[in-house]
C-alpha cells in the first residue's frame, strides 16, 4: 500500500512538473515569436533550422540567439492542413 501511495505522489509530481515545463516552454515560444530571446531579452533571435513534418501540421523549428548563444527546439503546431498548414 505504501509503495502505491509513493507511486501516486511521484506520478502526480511528474505530471505537475511536465505541465509547468510546457507552460514555461509556451511562454518562451511566445517571446521568441515576438523576436526576443528568453534568456537575455535582446532582439537577436534567428531561425537556425525549420523543418516541416509533412502534412501533420507540425513544424520543427530550432531558434538561436545570436547574442548569448541560446538555442532551443520547438514543435509548432499550425492547425493541420485546413488553413495554412502545409501550403497546399
Ligand atoms: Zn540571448
Amino acid at each position: 500500500m505504501y509503495t502505491f501511495v509513493v507511486l501516486v505522489i511521484v506520478v502526480a509530481l511528474g505530471t505537475l512538473a511536465y505541465i509547468l515545463f510546457l507552460q514555461q516552454k509556451g511562454k518562451k515560444l511566445s517571446k521568441i515569436q515576438r523576436g526576443f530571446c528568453p534568456e537575455c531579452d535582446r532582439e537577436s533571435i534567428t531561425i537556425k533550422r525549420s523543418k516541416s513534418m509533412g502534412c501533420s501540421g507540425t513544424t520543427n523549428v530550432i531558434y538561436r540567439c545570436e547574442f548569448c548563444g541560446y538555442e532551443e527546439e520547438f514543435h509548432i503546431t499550425s492547425g493541420g492542413c485546413g488553413s495554412r498548414g502545409c501550403g497546399l
